[in-house]
């Protein structure tokens, strides 16, 4: 059954969306994309100049999604409907007001494939909606499908049903063992995980054509189209080609990632913002805090504005504090060990990016 279905993509500001947009364009010119951004009224001014280089490389409007249209900024129209209270990571109201609520209500009851750029070499789940209507597909990954797909492909009780679409669909040499590790039944012996990294590693597109085969029973926005040509792509894309794609396409990378020298006591270090976001956002790291103190004086002062009321945005000290001479060194000092420690132990990118954002808390609708 054939019914419209919207495709459209966010960008955060960050340089995974946007570069998941550019290789869109060029690697599924087919698909006609809708762009939107979800703006906080608080971002750094590096997310609107990505945005406008951005319109002009896909040759296309970044739709504003603005979650009020009063007076005043998003942010603090609803801060004050929240009496003040600063969201944190345990009362998020920012990203679920300020993102999540806008794009439902601009996708309405439509059937809508949301496209979202988390790269194959970071272990994480991207924004999946709750609302039906929205399907997510993450085209960097060596497959494309949410969490929730796949656990209802590989549920024990489709076993059946799965060896009928690989028969379907697979290579005539390799129906041995597509078969058999599908009849094999998921197990403590033989988990979830290791079930789909077996059938990937015979073939990513057969994968792939058995799940939308599969979905077409089912009730995703996938399972009415009649054809997807991410099905046959293979790609597996990491940090070090999201960075190739600005390069290759002229697109320059925010400014805020750039690594940038400090010395404090002697010793040297780098640092720089992990991610896009509210220039406040409560996910930034001491370091990062520090780094908008001494980088972004003014939008540093503005956010110590908000700390009022006893309300702040850390736990355990304000910013007013972290500033104190004393506190910001060890601050920094503390960091430059504890990011020599990640080296020594790390086996993948050296890219302070790369480090600062692959072991901490996110936020997947506000940093891709
Ligand atoms: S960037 Fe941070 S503060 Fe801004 S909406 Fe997202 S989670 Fe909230």
């Amino acid at each position: 059954m054939s019914r419209k279905v919207r495709h459209v993509l966010g960008i955060s500001g960050g340089k995974d969306s946007a570069a998941l947009a550019m290789y869109m364009k060029i690697r599924h010119p087919e698909i006609e994309m809708e762009y939107y951004f979800t703006d906080t009224g608080k971002e750094l001014d590096e997310t609107y100049e990505l945005i406008q280089e951005l319109e002009s490389f896909l040759g296309k409007k970044i739709l504003n999604l603005e979650a009020n249209h009063s007076h005043k900024n998003p942010f603090d129209h609803y801060l004050d409907i929240y009496n003040g209270f600063l969201p944190s990571s345990m009362a998020r109201w920012c990203t679920l007001k300020l993102k999540l609520e806008p794009f439902e209500k601009w996708i309405g009851d439509d059937l809508a494939i949301s496209y979202v750029g988390i790269r194959d070499d970071e272990d994480r789940e991207g924004y999946v909606s709750t609302k039906a209507n929205i399907q997510s597909i993450f085209p960097f990954r060596k497959h494309i499908w949410s969490i929730e797909v796949l656990h209802k492909v590989l549920h024990n009780t489709n076993r059946e049903k799965v060896t009928k679409l690989y028969q379907l669909h697979g290579a005539v040499e390799m129906m041995d063992r597509f078969v058999e590790i599908v009849l094999e039944p998921q197990s403590p012996k033989y988990m979830f995980s290791q079930k789909l990294k077996d059938l990937l590693q015979l073939s990513i597109s057969t994968f792939n054509y058995v799940v939308f085969d599969f979905l077409k029973d089912e009730d995703f926005p996938v399972s009415y189209l009649d054809e997807f040509s991410l099905l046959d792509n293979e790609d597996s894309i990491d940090l070090n080609k999201v960075l190739q794609l600005f390069k290759t396409n002229g697109v320059k990378v925010p400014g805020y990632y750039d690594e940038i020298e400090f010395e404090v006591n002697g010793q040297k270090g780098v640092y720089n913002r992990s991610r896009s976001g509210c220039y406040f956002c409560f996910y930034q790291r001491k370091i990062e805090w520090i780094w908008l103190y001494e980088r972004h004086h003014d939008l540093f002062l503005k956010a110590q504005e908000y700390e009022k009321e006893g309300y702040s945005w850390m736990d355990n000290e304000t910013l007013e504090q972290i500033i104190h001479p004393e506190r910001m060194a060890q601050i920094k000092l503390d960091y430059i060990a504890t990011l020599q420690k990640k080296l020594i132990g790390k086996n993948r990118s050296n890219k302070l990016v790369d480090i600062l954002a692959s072991d901490s808390e996110i936020c997947a609708n506000c940093f891709i």
